[in-house]
């Protein structure tokens, strides 16, 4: 692959980073270098205002067809993007599953209808979507989904409990994983849905989470109803569907995410350095295990850029990119303690008052979940042995 940008290209770069510096200014300059996963300092409305700003400036979903309201950017484009975006510490994004999940899906699998009736509003940051999948025994094994719809005349009518769905509280839409042939099993009888979650048929319970924060939510469908043309490719055939969204979570902006790690690990790198815990050689021996990683996974991702760049879609390999970050993240936020040493476990709280973190303790602790969602650990693993691997399927 070649990585000299063309003189478009660079252009391209420069226009983003003009519009950053002049979009991040008022209410939004106070953002900078603030939010993003896990980090609860900025609020969901602020956020959502950001997500609107960006959208006003046409940069959500850059990679969609213009005729829906996108760019049609190039994979290059795309990773200057997110490349930019981060180092001119612009706030960390909000999980715009609209963006990333139920726009793509929609524009691979949707009608004509649903895309102009849906993808639109999504890239102009008018609604929001959530990704109604996991259930309370229904998780690494999504086959066992439980949640029901049952066509009546017009319209589906659904029935289950839905669990932690991110966003459902400022979400609009849902896009739900439910089972519409009730003697079907498994990956059989399944559907895909898109259900508004402004009715009373639905409930939203939020979930305090380890950091403090409510971000996911148990969300109940009790007779909430959608229309009957709202079913994303065949009834019964939505398992396809549902494993194609999951094919576009870990897309180009997870190529960003590079450029983050390196501006938190300088940090850990300077604050190790200032308070002497670079002194002690266990804690540098892990800096320099985080320093050689990083650099390793840096690697890896422009092989699969390159594999992509080159029309090649990567396939079960991803698995191997979302195993090593997650566990990089998790590592990085023990070595943020293990740099601070006691005082890293200091937090404030007012009596009867949420507890109140740091962005380095909100890493510590929310970097647990990395490894869970979006395919827990084990399941990478599975997936590796078995896919890239070639080894014997595990017994079921
Ligand atoms: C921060 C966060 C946000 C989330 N947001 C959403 C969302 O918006 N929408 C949504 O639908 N879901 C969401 N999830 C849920 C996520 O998809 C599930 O947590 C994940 O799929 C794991 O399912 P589970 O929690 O039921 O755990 P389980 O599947 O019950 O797994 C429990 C343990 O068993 C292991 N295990 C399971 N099966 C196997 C196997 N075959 N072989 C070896 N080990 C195995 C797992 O690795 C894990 O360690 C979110 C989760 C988190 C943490």
């Amino acid at each position: 692959m070649d990585f000299d940008l063309t003189l478009a290209e660079r252009d391209f770069r420069d226009e983003v980073r003009t519009w950053l510096e002049e979009h991040l200014v008022g209410d939004f300059a106070d953002l900078r270098g603030r939010g993003g996963t896990g980090q609860d300092d900025i609020g969901a409305e602020q956020q959502i205002a950001w997500e609107r700003e960006l959208a006003s400036g046409g940069w959500l979903g850059i990679d969609f067809p213009a005729r829906l309201g996108g760019r049609d950017c190039s994979l290059v484009e795309q990773v200057l993007f997110h490349q930019t975006y981060v180092e001119a510490r612009a706030p960390g994004r909000l999980p715009n599953m609209g963006v990333t999940l139920l726009g793509p899906t929609l524009v691979a699998y949707g009608t004509p209808e649903q895309q102009e009736r849906f993808v639109p509003p999504i890239l102009s940051g008018e609604e929001f979507w959530c990704q109604g999948y996991s259930e309370p025994n229904a998780g690494s094994d999504l086959a066992n989904v439980g949640t029901k719809a049952v066509l009546d005349g017009e319209r589906w009518v659904v029935n289950g409990q839905k669990i932690w769905t991110s966003l459902a509280q400022h979400s609009d839409w849902c896009f739900v994983v439910c089972r519409t042939e009730p003697d079907a099993t498994r990956h059989a009888g399944l559907s895909y849905l898109l259900v508004p979650m402004d009715q009373p048929g639905v409930e939203i319970r939020p979930i305090v989470q380890i950091t403090g924060g409510t971000e996911f939510n148990e969300v109940f469908f009790n007779q909430a109803v959608t229309d009957a043309d709202l079913v994303v490719g065949q009834p019964g055939r939505g398992w396809e569907v549902a494993m194609g969204t999951l094919a576009f979570e870990r897309g180009a902006s997870t190529l960003g995410q590079q450029t983050s790690f390196r501006q938190e690990l300088d940090a850990l790198l300077a604050e190790a350095r200032a308070n002497g815990a670079a002194d002690n050689p266990a804690v540098r021996q892990e800096l320099a295990r985080a320093y050689a990683a990083l650099e390793i996974m840096r690697y890896n991702n422009l092989r699969m850029l390159t594999v992509v760049d080159a029309g090649g879609v990567p396939g079960p390999e991803m698995s191997i990119g979302k195993l090593v970050w997650s566990n990089w993240h998790r590592s990085l936020g023990e070595l943020m303690v293990a740099v601070r040493g006691a005082g890293a476990m200091a937090v404030a709280a007012e009596e009867g008052e949420v507890y109140s973190l740091d962005s380095w303790q909100r890493t510590f602790l929310y970097s647990r979940a990395h490894t869970i969602y979006a395919g827990s650990n084990e399941i990478q693993r599975n997936i590796i042995g078995e896919r890239v691997l070639g080894l014997p399927r595990e017994p079921r």
